[in-house]
C-alpha cells in the first residue's frame, strides 16, 4: 500500500518520520527495554520494528514489518540476551518499505567490525556520501592489490546500499576498518561531519552504545537514566518515562555521545546550528514529550489560545480532530470561552497495517477512522480544531460529514500556518504540486473545503508556542527557506534519486 492510497481512505496528516531507542544497563534484560521503550514511540513509524542486542560480544538483531506487538513476543525477546542493545519504529521516508529496509542496520566488515544502527531523519547528501563510500571501497581494494594480499580482496563489500541509514552505516563500519587503532567514536567522528540533512541516531557496537544528532538538531534525541544507574537515549521523553528513565539532557546538536562500561563520554563533530523542526511540535511528537523548553500538551494548548485571539468566530461549540488537535480545542475554548466538546469519535486501531479496503469501503473515507457524535454536534456552530490541511480532501470530507450529520456551521482552524513546500528532512509530505496550499490562497481553500471559515495559526504565533527563537527552528514546510542543503537533484525528484542510488522498488 502506498502513502497515497492511505491519504485516500484515512486521514491524511503528514506521515511521521522514526523513532530510536538505545540502552546500556548492566544487569538488565536491554531488549525487554528497547520494547517498551519501542511500544512508547509507536506513532513515530508502524511499518516495521526492530531490536540489536549485544552481550559485550557479538550482537544479534530481530526486525521484521509490523507494529511493535506483532514483530517481538516473549520468547524472541528472551532470545535476545545482552544488556546494551539500540531499537527502531519505521515510516519510510528514503527506500522502500521492505524487510531489507528495516532498522536496526546490520553490518560487518573484513576487519572484523560490527555496526548496528537505527536513525531517525533523512539524508539530503547521498549521492555524495555514495561516491565517497565507492572511493574508501577502491582505495582498499588498490591497497590490497599493491600489497599483494589477493585472498582478502574477494571479501571487499561491494554491496549497493538499501537506504540513506544503510549507507550511513557502511560508511561507519568501512572507515572504521581503515582506522589502525580507532573505533566506532573515532568513526562517527570522521563520517558524520560529511553528512548532511536530519539525523538522530543510536548506533551500537559489541560493548557501546552512541547517540549523535545532525548540526541542526532537527529531530529530538534526549539521554536518560535509569535508577539502575543505566542509560538511555531515545527520540523522545515517553520513552524514558516508560522504562523509568529520568530525563538528564538532550544530546545536542552535533554531538556524539558513547555509553559503555567505561561510563559516559561525549565529542563535538560540529558547532551546533540548531534548527529543530516545527512539526514535532504541531504533529509528530506526543503530548507528553519535553523539550527542554516545554511540553508539546503546553505548545499545542498555546496554539489553541493564539487562534482563538488571531481566528474568533461566533459558535457554539469547539471540537478537536483527535489526537494532535485535542489539547489545541481546548486551549481555543478556554480562551473563546465556547464550549468544548468531543464531537468525533476516532477508531484507535486503524494504522497502517490496516488490510487495505476494498473499493467501495475506500468510498467511506475519513469514516473508517472518524465518525460524528450526532447528539453532540446536531444544529451546532462548530469550531473544528485540526493540525493541518495536506492536500485538502480529507478535511473536505470531514467537513461534508460534520453538515451531513445536522451541523449548522463549521468554522475550521488549523494549529500551523499552510503548509506549502515540501520536507526532505524525514517528514513525508506530498510534492509541492499536491500540497493544496502550494497553489491555492486561504480562501479558495476554504471554497473547496466548503467550510463556513477557515483560519491558520500565524508565524509568529506558533514561533511563539514553541519557547524557541524563530532562529532556532525548521520550519521550510511553511516559509520555504531549506536550513541544510539539498542535492539538486533531490530536490527536484527526490524518489527518483533514491531509486537510482539504492535498490528501491
Ligand atoms: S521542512 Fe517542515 S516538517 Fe520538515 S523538518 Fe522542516 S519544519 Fe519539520
Amino acid at each position: 500500500m502506498t502513502a497515497d492510497q492511505t491519504a485516500e481512505w484515512g486521514k491524511e496528516g503528514p506521515k511521521d518520520a522514526c523513532g530510536v531507542f538505545g540502552v546500556f544497563a548492566p544487569s538488565e534484560h536491554a531488549a525487554k527495554l528497547c520494547y517498551y521503550g519501542l511500544y512508547a514511540l509507536q506513532h513515530r513509524g508502524q511499518e516495521s520494528a526492530g531490536i540489536a542486542v549485544s552481550d559485550g560480544t557479538s550482537i544479534l538483531v530481530t526486525k521484521e514489518m509490523g507494529l511493535v506487538n506483532q514483530v517481538f513476543d516473549d520468547g524472541g525477546l528472551d532470545a535476545l540476551e545482552g544488556h546494551l542493545g539500540i531499537g527502531h519504529v519505521r515510516y519510510s521516508t528514503t527506500g522502500a518499505s521492505t524487510w531489507d529496509n528495516a532498522q536496526p542496520t546490520f553490518r560487518s566488515t573484513p576487519g572484523g567490525h560490527v555496526i548496528s544502527l537505527g536513525h531517525n531523519g533523512n539524508l539530503t547528501n547521498t549521492r555524495f556520501l555514495s561516491g565517497q563510500l565507492q572511493d574508501l571501497r577502491s582505495a582498499r581494494a588498490a591497497a590490497l592489490r599493491a600489497g599483494g594480499i589477493l585472498d582478502q580482496l574477494a571479501e571487499l563489500p561491494g554491496d549497493k546500499c538499501s537506504s540513506d541509514s544503510d549507507l550511513l552505516s557502511a560508511l561507519i563500519s568501512e572507515t572504521r576498518d581503515e582506522l589502525s587503532d580507532g573505533g566506532t567514536m573515532e568513526a562517527l567522528q570522521q563520517v558524520l561531519p560529511n553528512v548532511d540533512g536530519a539525523f538522530s541516531l543510536v548506533v551500537m557496537d559489541e560493548t557501546t552504545i552512541y547517540g549523535a544528532r545532525d548540526p541542526q538538531g532537527v529531530r529530538p534525541l534526549v539521554i536518560g537514566r535509569l535508577k539502575s544507574g543505566g542509560w538511555v537515549i531515545a527520540s523522545e521523553t515517553a520513552a524514558l518515562d516508560i522504562v523509568g528513565a529520568s530525563r538528564v539532557r538532550d544530546v545536542e546538536p552535533g554531538e556524539v555521545v558513547a555509553i559503555n562500561a567505561d561510563g559516559f563520554t561525549t565529542a563535538r563533530f560540529a558547532d551546533a546550528r540548531p534548527k529543530s523542526c516545527v512539526f514535532e511540535y504541531i504533529y509528530v511528537a506526543r503530548p507528553d514529550h519535553m523539550t527542554e523548553e516545554t511540553t508539546i500538551y503546553g505548545a499545542r494548548r498555546r496554539m489553541g489560545e493564539l487562534l482563538a485571539e488571531e481566528a474568533p468566530v461566533q459558535a457554539d461549540l469547539v471540537i478537536p480532530v483527535p489526537d494532535s488537535g485535542l489539547a489545541a480545542a481546548g486551549g481555543y475554548s478556554a480562551a473563546s470561552g465556547i464550549p468544548y466538546a468531543e464531537g468525533l469519535t476516532k477508531n484507535r486501531y486503524v494504522g497502517r497495517t490496516f488490510i487495505q479496503p476494498t473499493q467501495s469501503l475506500r468510498q467511506l473515507g475519513i469514516r473508517l477512522k472518524l465518525n460524528p457524535i450526532v447528539d453532540i454536534i446536531e444544529g451546532k456552530r462548530l469550531v473544528v480544531v485540526d493540525d493541518s490541511i495536506v492536500r485538502g480532501n480529507t478535511s473536505r470530507q470531514l467537513i461534508q460529514m460534520l453538515k451531513t450529520a445536522g451541523a449548522s456551521e463549521v468554522h475550521l482552524r488549523i494549529t500551523a500556518p499552510p503548509i506549502k513546500w515540501p520536507c526532505f528532512y524525514g517528514i513525508d509530505f506530498p510534492t509541492r504540486a499536491e500540497l493544496i496550499a502550494g497553489g491555492l490562497a486561504v480562501e479558495e481553500i476554504r471554497t473547496f473545503l466548503r467550510a463556513d471559515s477557515l483560519a491558520y495559526l500565524s508565524m509568529d504565533g506558533l514561533i511563539e508556542t514553541t519557547k524557541l527563537p524563530a532562529s532556532k527552528l525548521c520550519m521550510a514546510c511553511l516559509d520555504g527557506n531549506y536550513p541544510i542543503p539539498v542535492e539538486e537533484l533531490q530536490r527536484k525528484d527526490g524518489k527518483a534519486v533514491m531509486a537510482t542510488l539504492f535498490d528501491q522498488a
